[in-house]
């Protein structure tokens, strides 16, 4: 049996290994090293290519630091190697880059039933069994082969909102109606700011630090047309943002009996309201800007940022109409996705979305029943929230706002204690069902 591996990133690596340990010849393939992409430039495999930080490690108070301890005990080797490259950080993973892809080849090439083949694939044969793992820059050939063969699409650019905690929100400083409606359903929660309040928001927002974008992303100007950056609109006129995403009209504020002077609006992102994201409010400010600027609204005085916005390249399937929650793809049961190109964000997601696929990979290959990493675990949180329906599906990166609820307690602290125990119980639970 072959199994085929697309792309030698971090997801791709990740399911190699795991799979060529199970003793399964593996083709990896990667346009590396005669290609790369616009972000790429190390000849190894597993390259990071950006920041060398893999975020925090506190399992019990951070959803990444507790998803890099799932991936752990499930025996990830991207992780542990990351841990022998670790660099000083405080309390974050940081490695060193060279090393890391260094010791990430090395050990692929230990193995002789994997072969490392160079080539910029551009069809798949769903009938092998296959994980595509090409990332957030796959190539035009292949993306043009999954944009023909998953008509639900495919996306070229992230534009998304910051989501703040449901909890966050000072409710006191907001109220729920509809636009020109009595009382609303609830899942939209309206956050109004007065005239002084918004004049100081608007010159804070307009002089805030944007994060720099990298030569390739100035490509496709088209695609920002319909999602232009919540600050270069505000650019256009002190009024811009009042006839646009803060618009106050037809919503009265109960207390008042007015519509506000300027109002923003969240919108439930989960059907528990443990998440919203700000509406129209796509962003490319610096993320610590992105808190200082949007907590200038009354009830955000205390938000916390699950996710900040984005703008940038990134090329993901809608992954709700296409996958299944073990990431294979649910008209070829054989093929799979993995990494950034499923929607999951950032590197530790992405590992952590090779991992499940090639686990899932192997049981179905054995024929052996699959293993349910529920949404008690941030990975298999993360895979839900990829294969629920979601009209509005954008990438989604390492967060308890995906993860069930636990009992109503209103200390975070405990209730992410509470939450890492959990997770980690099931994943052993999990471990001991895997490597019987
Ligand atoms: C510019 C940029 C910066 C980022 N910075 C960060 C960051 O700082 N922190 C963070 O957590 N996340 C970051 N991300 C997001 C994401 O976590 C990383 O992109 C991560 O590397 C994704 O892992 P992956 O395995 O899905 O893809 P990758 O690691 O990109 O691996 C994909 C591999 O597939 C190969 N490939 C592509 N197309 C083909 C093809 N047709 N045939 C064969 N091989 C192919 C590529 O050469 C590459 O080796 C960034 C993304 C981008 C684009």
């Amino acid at each position: 049996m072959v199994i085929n591996v697309i792309g030698g990133g971090l997801a791709g690596s990740e399911a190699c290994y795991y799979l060529a340990k199970k003793g399964y010849n593996v083709r990896l393939f990667d346009i590396k090293p005669d290609k790369f992409t616009p972000a790429h430039c190390n000849v190894n495999y597993g390259e990071l290519v950006c920041s060398n930080s893999l975020k925090s490690s506190d399992v019990y108070g951070n959803a990444c630091g507790l998803l890099k301890q799932e991936l752990l005990d499930l025996g990830s080797f991207v992780l542990r190697v990351a841990l022998l490259t670790k660099v000083p950080a405080g309390n974050a993973l940081a490695v060193d880059r060279e090393e890391f892809a260094r010791k990430i080849t090395e050990g692929l090439k230990s193995f002789p039933n994997v072969e490392f083949i160079c080539k910029d694939v551009t069809e798949i044969n769903f009938d092998e069994p296959t994980i595509i793992a090409t990332g957030p820059l796959t190539t035009e050939g292949l993306s043009d082969f999954i944009r023909k063969n998953f008509s639900d699409g495919l996306y070229f650019y992230d534009a998304e909102a910051p989501i703040i905690a449901g909890d966050s929100i000072d409710f006191s400083e907001a109220f729920i109606c509809d636009r020109y409606g009595e009382v609303g359903s609830g899942d939209y929660v309206n956050c109004p700011i007065d005239k002084e309040g918004y004049t100081a928001f608007y010159e804070a927002l307009i002089t805030a630090g944007r994060a720099t974008k990298h030569a390739f992303e100035n490509e496709d100007v088209k695609v920002f047309e319909g999602c232009m950056p919540v600050e270069v609109m505000a650019e256009r006129g002190f009024d811009t943002l009042r006839f646009g995403p803060l618009k106050p009209a037809g919503l009265t504020d109960p207390r008042t009996g007015r519509w506000p002077y300027a109002c923003m609006q969240l919108r439930k992102e989960n059907e528990s309201g443990t998440m919203y994201n700000i509406v129209g409010f796509q962003t490319n400010l610096l993320w610590g800007e992105q808190k200082r600027v949007f907590s200038m609204f009354p009830a955000l005085k205390n938000a916390e940022f699950l996710r900040y916005g984005v703008m940038h390249r990134n090329t993901y399937i809608y992954a709700p109409a296409v996958l299944d929650k073990d990431f294979s793809v649910k008209a070829h049961p054989l093929c799979y996705f993995a990494g950034q190109i499923t929607g999951v964000e950032g590197y530790v997601e992405s590992i952590g979305s090779g991992l499940i696929a090639a686990i899932s990979l192997d049981r179905k290959l054995k024929n052996k029943p699959a293993v349910d990493f529920t949404d008690t675990t941030v990975i298999g949180a993360l895979a839900a929230y990829c294969s629920r329906e979601n009209a509005d599906f954008q990438p989604m990166n390492a967060n308890y706002g995906i993860l069930r609820p636990v009992a109503d307690t209103r200390d975070k602290k405990l209730k992410k204690k509470l939450m890492g125990e959990r997770s980690l119980a099931k994943i052993k639970e999990i471990s001991e069902i895997i490597n019987e």
